[in-house]
């Protein structure tokens, strides 16, 4: 399917490996121009050497989005004309609802609610004004069904999805989409980590940890960086104008709900 994205440009962030990556490397093959962010400026390099291989012109900025000093050289890469944002960050450690201080839900709503939102009001006026633009926002199945141990990012990627649910509604008229993008388990370095927690946690073996991981997902498996960015690229697509302020899991069927 032509995505109709040839020639547009793009901020993919946090995009050096993982779910982020993935999504670039769908847009570069649909024909986006990108700005692509990380803070190790080795992994960026190698990423954006292999998305030029795409023929579209890549500029990788090494910066830390949770950052406004990180921000501003990425959006300056940019330029004025951004018609596509993909918003993403680490996810906060995992620990227990009675450990985090004040400033681990500072620094958690820095990450994953207010860097999504200042970057969302850098671009969305100048897509509002041409008459087109996409936001994908990487957060978590845990917006869906908490996860009990990422207590910091239940709460921060929350507060973004009630922004997005808002905000939404008024630029669509523009010709501006905004959607959520939610991954469960992914087979990336958060997810090694996170199982390295399990190894470290309950004694077993990381073989066992991602085999039982694995069985409690309805799919059996742990989903690709590549599969989640194709479904980022479809939101990015001149085909998906109509799917506005949407929460879209990509978890192979883990969070068992009805709606
Ligand atoms: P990952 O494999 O660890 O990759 C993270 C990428 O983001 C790397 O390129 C990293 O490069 C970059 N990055 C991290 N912090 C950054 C920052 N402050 N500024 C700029 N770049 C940054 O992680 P992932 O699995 O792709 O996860 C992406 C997001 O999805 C995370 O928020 C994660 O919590 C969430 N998520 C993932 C899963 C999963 O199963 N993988 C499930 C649910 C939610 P540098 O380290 O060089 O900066």
């Amino acid at each position: 399917m032509d995505l109709g994205l040839r020639g547009k440009k793009g901020i993919v962030c946090a995009a050096s490996k993982g779910l982020g990556r993935g999504c670039a490397e769908a847009l570069a093959a649909a024909g986006v121009d990108l700005v692509i962010c990380a803070r190790g400026a080795e992994a960026l390099e190698m990423t954006a050497a292999e998305l030029r291989n795409a023929g579209v012109t890549v500029t990788p900025v090494v910066a830390d989005i949770t950052t406004e000093a990180g921000r501003t050289p990425v959006l300056a890469a940019a330029g004025p004309q951004v018609d596509i944002l993909v918003t993403n960050a680490g996810g906060p450690p995992p620990g227990l609802w009675s450990d985090w201080s004040r400033d681990d839900f500072i620094r958690a709503l820095d990450a994953n609610m207010l860097t999504p939102i200042a970057l969302m009001q850098a671009v969305l006026p100048g897509m509002m004004a041409r008459g087109w633009g996409r936001v994908v926002n990487i957060t978590s199945q845990s917006v869906k069904a908490p996860i009990p141990q990422l207590g910091l990012s239940n709460a921060a990627r929350t507060g973004l999805t009630g922004f997005v649910a808002g905000t939404a509604r008024q630029v669509a008229g523009k010709g501006v989409t905004i959607n959520n993008l939610l991954p469960g388990i992914h087979d990336t370095d958060r997810a090694l980590a996170l199982d390295g927690g399990v190894v470290k946690a309950r004694g077993i073996t990381m073989d066992q940890a991602r085999a039982e991981r694995a069985a409690s997902i309805p799919a059996g498996r742990y989903g690709t960086a590549a599969e989640f960015g194709a479904a980022c690229a479809f939101l990015c697509s001149a085909h998906a104008g109509f799917i506005v302020g949407q929460n879209i899991l990509a978890d192979g069927g883990a969070t068992n709900a009805t709606l």
